[in-house]
């Protein structure tokens, strides 16, 4: 029988069928179907591989539900990996039958933004909208999702081809910034630069990387993926350092997992947990929500960022009961799927707000977009940060 996929069998065959994963994936509480959560996906991606089942839009589709948090993987006893085996099944997606014109074009759209001419246009719409009174613009988007996004700013891209050097250096990091903070959130980045050079840490920001093409390998776009790495490779090769600090999982993820760097790969939060820094806080009761791909991709300990927390002098820390539930966004795929991402997306603000919480920390660029979409739409009042951007506000003595 032809086979329509070329996928290693042992991949698939890890899966023990026990179900577990059910009980964690975002998308089966709205779908409520076998292929809605990773063991039926898996079964779809091996009947698929072994020809026993032809690649239609209607099997593919059930892939394009998944949100690739990858907590299936987080949570599987039996070691499967599971965004390896969706990666291989989207590529041939792909390559048969497209990728549908919002996706591609916003896989494109990453690609180019890191161009010469892509980041003078974002400086550049950045000007323009800097008169605006609001920090997030309503966007529609063709599909028919509708979000508050970021604007981008005038110093966009700023802080790139510089060295921030600690006072007594300990050490030097390369600091992968990701399109996000490069365009939309400066601040952000220049925080997180704070906080290394005040844990002893040198930053070095490289002049000419790009995206870090996590987006185009979830989506399975192998070729866009393998363009992106090398140039990044090529343009880090140029500086010297001990290793690499980022202020987003999923880029951190692919740097950890996808690039196979000969240097160790930091979560910010990480470096900060093992200096001495103390912060000073006012009183305000906090909740973190942990992002996905935080523990999934990159392994980082919930206790990192709680311990972090609980180092803020005066502030109270309330968990919430879904801390580690997924957002919602997973980058294209709230686009893509707006309907399920919105509902997602709900549960998460409800639970945030159960919690009365005045501030909801996160460390994910990607979920402080999402979360403050939300918190905006369901007018629950609470303030979202970026967990760098708190602690480098509140920063007290060593
Ligand atoms: S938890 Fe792992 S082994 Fe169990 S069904 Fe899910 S993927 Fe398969
Ligand atoms: S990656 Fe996330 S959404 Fe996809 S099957 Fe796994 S748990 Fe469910």
């Amino acid at each position: 029988m032809q086979k329509f996929v070329e996928l290693s069998l042992d991949l698939t065959q890890k899966c023990v069928k026990c179900g577990l994963c059910k009980s964690v994936c975002p998308t089966y509480p709205y779908i409520e179907e076998e292929a809605g959560y990773a063991r039926g996906r898996l079964v779809l991606a091996e009947m698929v591989a072994k020809g026993e089942l032809p690649l239609t839009q209607e099997v593919s589709q059930q892939w394009d539900q998944c949100a690739m948090c990858r907590r299936c993987e987080w949570i599987c006893p039996n070691g499967v990996e599971y965004k390896e085996v969706l990666v291989h099944v989207k590529n041939k997606q792909r390559e048969s039958l497209g990728q549908g014109v919002v996706k591609s074009l916003g896989l494109k759209a990453l690609e180019l933004m890191q161009t010469r001419a892509g980041r003078a246009l974002i400086k550049l719409t950045g000007k323009v909208m800097e008169a605006l009174p609001f920090e997030e613009i309503k966007t529609p988007f063709p599909t028919g999702a509708v979000k508050f996004m970021p604007k981008p700013t005038a110093e966009a891209f700023g802080l790139r081809g510089k060295v921030f050097k600690a006072e007594e250096e300990r050490g030097k990091l390369l600091f992968f910034t990701g399109c996000m903070i490069d365009a939309f959130y400066g601040k952000t980045g220049e925080n997180v630069i704070k906080l290394m050079n005040k844990a002893g840490y040198t930053v070095v920001v490289p002049r000419d990387i790009k995206c870090c093409g996590a987006p185009h390998y979830y989506s399975g776009n192998l070729p866009a993926f393998e363009r992106l790495k090398e140039h990044n490779l090529k343009e880090m090769e140029k500086y010297e350092f001990d290793g690499v600090v980022v202020a987003c999982p999923t880029c951190g993820g692919a740097l950890q997992e996808d690039y196979k760097l000969d240097k160790p790969v930091y979560d910010f939060a990480e470096i900060v947990f093992k200096s001495p820094i103390r912060f000073r806080g006012s009183g305000n009761r906090l909740t973190f929500h942990v992002p996905c791909h935080s523990y999934s991709a990159m392994k980082v300990k919930e206790e990192v960022f709680y311990g972090l927390m609980e180092r803020i002098d005066g502030d109270q820390v309330k968990r919430a009961e879904k801390d580690k539930s997924c957002c919602g966004f997973a980058g294209l795929f709230s686009v893509t799927n707006p309907d399920m991402s919105d509902k997602i997306q709900r549960e998460k603000i409800e639970d945030l707000q159960k919690t009365q919480a005045k501030v909801v920390l996160t460390a994910c660029p990607g979920c402080v977009l999402n979360l403050k979409d939300g918190v905006k739409k369901h007018k629950t009042g609470q303030e979202v940060m970026h967990l760098a951007d708190y602690l480098a506000e509140n920063l007290g003595e060593i």
